[in-house]
């Protein structure tokens, strides 16, 4: 759909991470191309997506990278994070053990991310909160606390998925101009 030489003001750069299988490539997929993969393999991954965003009156060109399942094996380098001006960390809301792990990856974000980029974290698979084990006030609570936005989401159902990047982009947006 985007072509590289079309005009846009802004280009910039967001990062998905978060543990193996909590739905990553999904959510960039469904925000990307509208499409969601219920055996999506963990190896396979793109390296990044395009999409172009009207915010105000200015056309803003939001290039996201996702993992190859490379976090499998906590082998994500530094150059995944350089000049990402945004950044969605992703948990399973089902998988207590991926929350968990949220600290792991925000450390490492604060490491090698820029200090002022956006963060936002997110509860995926909103659809299986019968089988929740992941409160929605306890994601809240640490995002808070951590001075980070948060949200949940099902890339299966499409629920929260545009809004998550949307307001991501239009939050870089306001840092940047
Ligand atoms: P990644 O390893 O973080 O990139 O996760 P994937 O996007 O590959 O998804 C891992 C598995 O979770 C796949 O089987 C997906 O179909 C499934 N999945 C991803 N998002 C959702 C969701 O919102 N709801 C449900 N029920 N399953 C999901
Ligand atoms: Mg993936």
């Amino acid at each position: 759909v985007d072509s590289v030489d079309e005009d846009c003001d802004y280009l910039f750069k967001a990062v998905l991470i978060g543990d193996s299988g909590v739905g990553k490539s999904n959510l960039l997929s469904r925000f990307s191309k509208g499409e969601f993969r219920l055996d999506s393999k963990p190896t396979i991954g793109v390296e990044f997506a395009y999409r172009n965003i009207k915010v105000g009156d200015r056309l803003v060109k939001a290039q996201i990278w996702d993992t190859a399942g490379q976090e499998r094996f906590r082998a994500i380098t530094s150059s995944y994070y350089r000049g990402a001006l945004g950044s969605i960390l992703v948990y399973d809301i089902t998988r207590r053990k991926s929350f968990e792990n949220v600290e792991k990856w925000l450390r490492e974000l604060r490491e090698y991310g820029n200090s002022d980029m956006v963060i936002v974290l997110v509860g995926n698979k909103l659809d299986l909160s019968h089988s929740r084990e992941v409160t929605e006030e306890e994601g809240r609570n640490f995002a808070e606390a951590e001075g980070i936005c948060f949200m949940e989401t099902s890339a299966l159902e499409n629920v929260n998925v545009d809004r998550l990047f949307l307001d991501m982009i239009s939050k870089i947006h306001e840092i940047t101009s």
